[in-house]
């Protein structure tokens, strides 16, 4: 299907219903529905605790919800109540990639080692392939110098964006990136941000875990607000930043910003 085909605009790469999880008694999910196009970037948004990392976790699955219904790409749906075949939960996690807070990087591999590791280990491409693209993705983010420096010999900054070239070596069709500034030294995080902006100027699907406002502000397609592990307002940034409707969405951005 083209980008153009009308019904690859209606059926959206990812749709999540109904998501519920709890962790013992603590119910951490209540009931969250989302909706990802493909092309858009949705950002998630709330206070700490209300759910954001748990969602983005439960869309790939590293965690699997009690309850709710998934869809990836109009394939078959995954009813977390009824029990999970280990194949369709995976389907997603094989064509999403993560970004995380911390970047993970292996600590004894070079830079290139890292970024070819999952092409070459996990999709079974050609190394000599994968090192061409990572070079390639490498000169794009401004590292490629650094190719076989390891992560110690790297900025916080510089490895972050390691990080997200080993999620963009894996081609998939979605990104998650689960708070990936907020472990950086402030004068590091925009450098972080610039590339995000980037990947969403150049039609990267992307699901965002944010806490820099200005950046969902300015990237985002859809900001989703949690609170309590429900989505208490959902809208276009321009909505949710200056004419909030809830009055807890007003509350916490008043705290913020
Ligand atoms: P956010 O990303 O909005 O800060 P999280 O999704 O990380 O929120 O966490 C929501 C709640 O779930 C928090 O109270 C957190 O302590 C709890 N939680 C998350 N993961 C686990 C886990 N694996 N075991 C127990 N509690 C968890």
């Amino acid at each position: 299907m083209s980008p153009t085909d009308p019904s690859a605009q209606k059926t959206p790469l990812l749709r999540a219903t109904g998501l519920r999880k709890a962790f013992g008694d603590h119910e951490v999910l209540r009931g969250i529905d989302l909706e990802v196009r493909r092309g858009q970037v949705i950002a998630l948004i709330g206070p700490s605790g209300s759910g954001k990392t748990t969602v983005l976790r439960s869309l790939n699955g590293l965690e699997t919800p009690d309850a709710g219904v998934l869809a990836f790409d109009g394939g078959p749906e995954v009813d977390f109540a009824r029990g999970v075949a280990k194949q369709q939960r995976f389907a997603v996690r094989d064509r999403s990639a993560m970004v995380f807070q911390h970047h993970n990087l292996f600590p004894h591999r070079t830079v290139i080692q890292n970024v070819i590791e999952g092409p070459v280990t996990v999709q079974r491409e050609p190394r000599a392939d994968a090192v061409l693209r990572a070079e390639a993705l490498l000169e794009r983010v401004g590292l490629a110098e650094k190719r076989d420096a390891y992560p110690h010999e790297l900025s916080g900054g510089q490895q972050q964006r390691v990080g997200i070239v080993r999620a963009l070596a894996l081609r998939p069709d979605l990104l998650l990136f689960d708070e990936p500034t907020s472990a950086l030294d402030p004068e590091l995080v925009g450098e972080v941000l610039v590339v995000m902006k980037e990947l969403a100027d150049e039609g990267w699907t992307m699901v965002v875990v944010t806490h820099e406002l200005q950046f969902a502000r300015e990237v985002a397609d859809e900001v989703l607000f949690l609170d309590g592990g429900v989505v208490a307002e959902r809208g276009a940034p321009e909505q949710i930043f200056r004419a909030p409707r809830e009055e807890r969405t007003r509350r916490f951005l008043d705290r913020i910003l």
